[in-house]
Formats: C-alpha cells, structure tokens, sequence
C-alpha cells in the first residue's frame, strides 16, 4: 500500500480510464508485468489498463518515483510542467512552469493513486526468461519470487546505476569522492575547495550550487564541451524548439542551432569554446544540450573555472589532469552519468546492442523476445518524460495486438 500525499487541485487532464474487465487474453493469473516504477512505467501501466489490459508494477524501491526523490535538493525540471505530466493527471499550476523535484516527486505518488494502478513496491525483479512453453514472460524477483507474465515492459531507468570512472589512483585521494547521485546540496562544501567532474545538466547545476552555498572554489572538469542552450528565451521554452526540429534533417538543425546559439556569451577564453560537432548531431549520440541555470554567468564571473578531463589521482591528494596540470581540491563530486545496468537483467536474451542499450525501444519488441518491450532508454531533445508518455501508448497498443 502506498501511502500519498493528496494534491487537492490536481485536476485530470483526461478522464480516468473505467474499470474494465480482464480479457481472456491477459487473463489475472498473467498479466503484463511492467519493471520499474518511474514515470516510464507509471505511464505504461495506465495506458495498459486504459486498454483493458491488466497491468502490474514491480518496483525495487518501497515507493514509486525513487529516482526522483534521490536528485538533488535544487533540481526543477528543465521540461515544462505541462509536457512533463503523465497521461489522466495534470500537474497543478501552482507547480509552476518548471517543477522542483519535491513536486515531481508528490506528482508520482498521487498519480499512482488517483490512477489505481496495481503497484508492487519493495520487489526487485533480477532477471527475465522466456516461460518454457515460450508463450510469456517469467520474471525471477527479490524474496525468490517467480512472476509469470503475457508481456514484460522493461522500464527500469536511463540513470539506473551510477558511472564512476577507473581513475587510476582514485583510491589514494584522501578528500571526498562522491557521485553526483550522492549529491544533496551544497551545504557540506560550504568554504572548500570542490572539483565537479563532467559538464552535462547534472554537472553544470550542481556547479552553480556550490558557488551559491559558499564554496570557496569551484572548478568544473570538462572532457568535450557541450551544446549550451538557454532554458527559454522571451518566454519561449528551448523543450519547444526541440519538438518542433525533432523530424527536420539534423545537418538542418544543426546549422539552425549554430545562428541561434550566437545569441549566447562566447566563454571559449574561459574555457568552453563553441563544439564543433552540431547540437543535434551530438544529441543523436545522447548528449542532450545543457540548459543553462546560471553556469553561464557563473563562468563568466570566474565563480565556476573550466579545467580539462580528470585523468587520475596521485598521492599527495592531487588530481591529474589532461593538460598536465595537478590539482588539490578538498572534494571531488562525479557528474559522470549512469549505466543502464540491464545486463543482468536481459543480457542473456541477445536483446540489447554494444552499449547496453536495447536493440529495440518503444512499442517495437526485439525480433527474437516478443512480447518484451523497453521504455525510456533514449534522450530526446523533446524531453524524456514527453517521449516516455507516447511510447506508453504506443506499447500498450502493441500489447493489445499482441495479446490473442
Ligand atoms: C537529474 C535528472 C533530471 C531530469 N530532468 C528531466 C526533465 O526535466 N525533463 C525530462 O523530460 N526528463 C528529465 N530527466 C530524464 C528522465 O525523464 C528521468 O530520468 C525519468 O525519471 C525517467 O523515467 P523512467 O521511468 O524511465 O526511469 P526512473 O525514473 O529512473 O524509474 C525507474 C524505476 O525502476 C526501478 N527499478 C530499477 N531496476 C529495477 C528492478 N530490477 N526491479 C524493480 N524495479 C527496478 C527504480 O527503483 C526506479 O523507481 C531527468 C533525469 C535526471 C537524472
């Protein structure tokens, strides 16, 4: 039983689905298990049930939305709340136009409830096998728990586990060493001397936090520079442009994206010159532009200093960098992303390419595993939680041809 705090003027933006009967289809001893209880699986679930279909969460953590309720204290979404809501709930207006990650999170919850969805907490799913007679889905779970289902939806996160580098000699620094995932805020850095490692959206927040809690020094180590892009501009949402180019030729978008980004300070003497590589060509190769929420100025002030890739550590606490150079900083904080960690999960189904990404995504199941099907493992620029809401509907539209 999950337990909600109620959002009392949160007013669906459709109407609820109506209870419906369980086919004999997908009938209650086998229904459509969905791995992961984000707003990727929130959303498949209700779309899944809005069909007919029944449809049964199983999610690790004991609430749903636990990613959400890791990040850091002063993240607000960079999607607009209205592009960022989950199919049959609004988020309330009195969110704001970007939602903190408190709301995000109370959002999760009520949507959960207000939507009957059949949820699973506390459940950690290991991994997925074909039944024998080849005609489901068996899911091997926490507690020994073995799950039969008509389909599976995998939508256990993008930012599943987090990535820390090799760095040789990493365990010789004798300062604070902490993933960005581990990151709060930037109470605890206040006076010292703090490296981030990584200039993506994480990076780049969790930079600017630092310097407005007081860190004496902050640097911030960047291997390839990154598409920068304000949030919004005269009012209008940089998520828009990304949905509106989202089908135009990329060599197109690029060259649009280049004029436009002229309209930003060039900090290439502080460090962070104009990519060469273009904006969309570079998102299609999963570097989503970092949106600024102050990184800019804060450069140009000399608050935030760009220095080149960590290498490795030496004794002596000193962090090598690719220029050569050797740095002491007190604490190092890794904005270097996270690893989709499906191996274990689905590895052995031959369904997932070199990276570890699935060969197949949305409502298109891996030619050799129908019936299972992955949510949430792509980065466009239109913004995650928008593409996560239609694929939920084209999934649960796949399902139901799938079912007998
Ligand atoms: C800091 C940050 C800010 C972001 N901001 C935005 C934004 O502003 N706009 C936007 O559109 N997107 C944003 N994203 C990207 C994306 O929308 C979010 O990561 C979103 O939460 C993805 O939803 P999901 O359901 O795919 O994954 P998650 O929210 O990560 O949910 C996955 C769930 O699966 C559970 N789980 C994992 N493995 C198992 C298992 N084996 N068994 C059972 N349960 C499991 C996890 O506990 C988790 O609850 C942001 C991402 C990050 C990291």
């Amino acid at each position: 039983m999950i337990t909600l705090a109620l959002m009392e003027d949160s007013a669906p933006s459709a109407p609820a689905p109506e209870p419906v009967a369980i086919t004999a289809a997908n009938p209650a001893d086998r229904p459509v298990y969905v791995i992961g209880g984000g707003p990727g699986g929130l959303a498949t679930a209700h779309a899944l049930r809005a069909r007919g279909i029944r449809a049964v969460v199983v999610e690790k953590a004991d609430r749903v939305g636990a990613s959400w309720s890791r990040h850091y204290d002063r993240l607000h979404l960079h999607t607009t709340r209205r592009l960022s809501a989950l199919p049959g709930l609004k988020m309330p207006r009195r969110f704001g136009r970007w939602v903190t990650r408190d709301d995000m999170v109370r959002y999760l919850e009520k949507y959960a409830e207000a939507q009957e969805l059949e949820i699973v907490t506390g459940v950690e799913v290991s991994r997925i096998e074909r039944t024998e007679d080849g005609t489901g889905w068996l899911l091997h779970a926490s507690g020994g728990r073995e799950l039969t289902g008509s389909a599976v939806v995998v939508a256990t996160g993008y930012n599943h586990t987090p990535y820390l580098p090799g760095w040789p000699g990493r365990e010789t620094f004798a300062g604070d060493l902490t993933h960005a995932a581990a990151y709060r805020n930037g109470k605890p850095y206040a006076g010292r001397d703090v490296l981030v490692v990584g200039l993506g959206n994480t990076g780049a927040e969790i930079a600017v936090d630092l310097v407005e809690s007081g860190a004496e020094r902050v640097r911030l180590a960047v291997r390839t520079v990154p598409h920068i892009v304000r949030r919004s501009t005269a009012g209008w949402p940089a998520q828009y442009s990304g949905i509106l180019v989202r089908r135009l030729p990329v060599g197109l978008v690029d060259r649009i994206c280049r004029v436009m980004a002229l309209s930003l300070p060039d900090l290439s003497a502080h460090g962070l010159p104009r990519p060469d590589t273009g904006l969309y060509t570079r998102a299609r190769q999963g570097a989503i532009p970092v949106q600024d929420v102050g990184l800019i100025d804060a450069v140009r002030k000399g608050r935030v200093e760009i220095v080149a890739a960590v290498e490795g550590f030496e004794d002596g606490g000193k962090v090598v960098l690719a220029d050569g150079t050797r740095i002491s900083p007190d604490a190092v904080v890794a904005a270097t992303g996270y690893v989709r960690a499906l191996e274990t999960l689905v590895g052995h189904l031959d369904v997932l390419d070199e990276r570890g990404l699935p060969l197949a995504h949305g409502p298109r199941a891996p030619r050799n595993a129908p019936g299972l099907y992955f949510t949430g493992f792509t980065t466009p620029i239109s913004g995650t939680l928008r593409e996560l809401v239609i694929d939920a509907g084209r999934i649960a539209n796949a399902v139901r041809r799938q079912l007998p």
